[in-house]
């Protein structure tokens, strides 16, 4: 069956960026993906990983941005995990796009780091790799089966330093203090193929720019005086993404901080100067970041 985006969604897009663009991300969203991995350095690293990819003749490319991510060549993901540095947590398959917010968020080791909106555990996973698995990490995941598949895949990871919470992240204790937060927010997927599919609807966009105001007030309010978050979805849509932050950011004593992405990455007018929102086509899916420091009071 042929693929089409619902009407209302190009006229949004149309409405934010204009006909040519807006023409431009239908025909990348039509795209197929190219399957995209990390490597998980708290059990591999880059070396073992290009290995263990040339003895099965799965050809690869590297990124300049970063070291750890692989584009595959010739290979579907059902032959990616058929191989034994998947099934052993050496590789995550992950798309680029998702890899960008803990890089902007940056943990360290010892820092005490919470994960709003976890499974399944692809950025997690990474904060824990980033931060060589020295970070505190607190992963909160309301929905109790998706919870179930980031216990997994810590544990698959090696991920030993994170706490999981199955609980609404809009209702965690304001007692809470935090280095750094990620929220990977619930949304609409509207900078993915989930465009295409039948729960894409304005009721979503709606339904999913209001719990992510109530999932930013929260992480603002448990993140501690100078301490940095980092907000993202896979949405390209600015009632999910810049009015949710312009709305909130009001309330609270908190400055944007620029997020700065290689030339490499396409990325779309976004009406806040500070943030970024990439463009979605074969090797990413539309993505929004945006990096906000609370003021040390
Ligand atoms: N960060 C994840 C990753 O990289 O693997 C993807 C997160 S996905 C975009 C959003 C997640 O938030 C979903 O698993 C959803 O069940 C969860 N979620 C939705 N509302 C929530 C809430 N109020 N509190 C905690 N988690 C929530």
């Amino acid at each position: 069956m042929e693929k089409v985006v619902p009407n209302f969604f190009e006229e949004l897009l149309i409405k934010q960026y204009g006909k040519e663009i807006s023409e431009n991300i239908i025909l990348n969203l039509l795209k197929p993906k190219k399957v995209t991995l990390r490597v998980n350095t708290i059990k591999s690293n880059v070396d073992e990983i290009k290995e263990a990819l040339i003895a099965e003749n799965i050809s690869f490319k590297n990124l300049r941005w970063y070291n750890d991510a692989f584009i595959i060549e010739n290979a579907k993901e059902d032959i990616l995990k058929e191989l034994e540095i998947y099934k052993q947590g050496k590789i995550y398959l992950q798309n680029l796009s998702s890899m960008l917010p803990p890089i902007v968020l940056n943990p360290k080791p010892q820092e005490n780091i919470l994960d709003m909106a976890a499974a399944p555990g692809g950025k997690t996973t990474q904060l824990a790799a980033l931060s060589q698995n020295k970070a505190y990490i607190t992963a909160c995941e309301r929905n109790k089966i998706r919870g179930e598949k980031l216990k997994y895949n810590l544990e698959k990871q090696g991920a030993s330093m994170v706490n999981v919470m199955l609980e609404d992240a809009a209702s965690l204790s304001d007692f809470f203090s935090f280095d750094k937060i990620l929220l990977d927010a619930p949304c609409s997927g509207s900078g993915t193929d989930n465009v295409f599919k039948s729960n894409f609807t304005l009721e979503l966009i709606q339904k999913s720019s209001k719990t992510q105001e109530k999932l930013l007030r929260k992480a603002l309010k448990i993140l501690k005086p100078g301490g940095e978050m980092v907000y993202s979805t896979c949405s390209i849509l600015k009632n999910e993404n810049e009015k949710v932050i312009e709305k909130v950011l009001k309330d609270f004593k908190a400055n944007l901080v620029q997020v700065d992405l290689d030339d490499e990455i396409e990325c779309l007018p976004c009406a806040i100067k500070e943030a970024k929102v990439v463009a979605p086509n074969e090797l990413f899916e539309g993505f929004f970041v945006a990096k906000i420091r609370k003021i040390l009071c």
